[in-house]
């Protein structure tokens, strides 16, 4: 039996032999991603978070500033975990390549890491959880952006979902740019940016430093969702009509508005030095990346980054320490045979 999928490539087949076949590699880009996100391992639980509950229970923290870190955790409480089922309920289903596959069981671990960092913080600083989870039903500004992801997949879960027609074939595209494009990539980054922040000024540090290795995650999985997106394209140029280009840049504008909407409910006086406005540059500069990053002509009208500081913070060189401080410890601890 001649295997044609070992040897084209082909991310979507119905020869489900392909998707035991890491090697040759095919797709080497999901690979090296995966490799890549190994050497980053990281567990939220490693982070202390003491200064973060002394300083929220002193009253270093304002109310402002509490309100944003319940918004923003509210938010990817909701999204993060979207995210990971789509991921293995919808996308991994149609997905047959076996790189792209080993990429994609890493980055639904990752997902879980990021619903753990919710749960830890919730816990720690002894949050409403009532609040936080259940902020996409009752923050309308959450709301907003979870029903407009809602709204623009179909669903591809049906058991009878037949992934060869030209239509569907779209229909999986529309759900790779729902979430790893708009989701992962647009809707979450305000989030960040607001955290980060804190943590510049030396407020809750426990959580900044869990949004870094977070960001360095997401960072990852957008630059795999780009190269999914573009290789069906590459595979299927007949799906990529100016129809659904037209589309897709209206899927992105939209998104755009909502977050930053979202920035304004957040920050409704202006905190940490950062206002609504920063935002709507913010935001327009990380639309015109996405756009770029799957070929798309539209350009937002402004493409200036006013946090600058948003991408060293998760230089590697930055966070050496961390990995360092591990990997001695690690080396430190018993050896494997007393668990066993
Ligand atoms: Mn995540
Ligand atoms: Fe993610």
């Amino acid at each position: 039996i001649i295997d044609m999928d070992t040897k084209t490539g082909h991310l979507l087949s119905n020869n489900i032999a392909g998707v035991n076949r890491i090697l040759p590699h095919k797709h080497k880009y999901a690979w090296d991603l995966f490799l890549k996100s190994c050497a980053n391992n990281w567990m939220p639980t490693e982070i202390s978070m003491q200064n973060d509950i002394n300083q929220w229970k002193n009253n270093e923290i304002t109310e402002s500033e509490k309100l944003l870190v319940k918004r923003c955790l509210g938010f990817f409480a909701g999204s993060e975990s979207l995210v990971g089922n789509n991921l293995l309920l919808s996308a991994f289903r149609y997905i047959t390549d076996a790189e792209c596959r080993q990429y994609i069981l890493r980055q639904a671990f990752e997902e879980s890491l990021h619903n753990l960092t919710i749960v830890y913080v919730c816990d720690s600083l002894d949050l409403d959880i009532d609040e936080v989870f259940a902020a996409y039903q009752n923050i309308p500004s959450i709301k907003a952006k979870d029903d407009f992801l809602m709204q623009i997949t179909d669903d591809i879960s049906a058991q009878d979902f037949d992934p060869n027609s030209k239509e569907a074939k779209q229909a999986l595209l529309r759900n790779f740019l729902t979430y790893w494009v708009i989701c992962e990539g647009t809707f979450f980054f305000s989030g960040f940016a607001m955290l980060l922040a804190l943590g510049r000024q030396n407020k809750l540090q426990g959580i900044s430093d869990q949004i870094k290795y977070t960001l360095r995650d997401e960072s990852s999985h957008i630059a795999f969702g780009t190269y999914l997106i573009n290789t069906l394209i590459e595979q299927n140029p007949e799906i990529w009509t100016q129809e659904i280009q037209d589309e897709f840049v209206d899927h992105i504008k939209k998104a755009v508005d909502l977050e930053i909407a979202y920035a304004k409910d957040v920050l409704p006086t202006g905190i940490l030095g950062l206002n609504a406005d920063m935002f709507v540059d913010y935001m327009y500069y990380i639309g015109n990346r996405r756009l770029e990053g799957i070929g798309l002509d539209y350009r937002f009208p402004s493409d200036k980054n006013p946090f600058p500081w948003l991408g060293e913070v998760v230089d590697v060189q930055a966070m050496g320490n961390f990995f360092e401080r591990r990997v001695r410890e690690y080396q430190q601890s018993g050896s494997l045979e007393d668990d066993f």
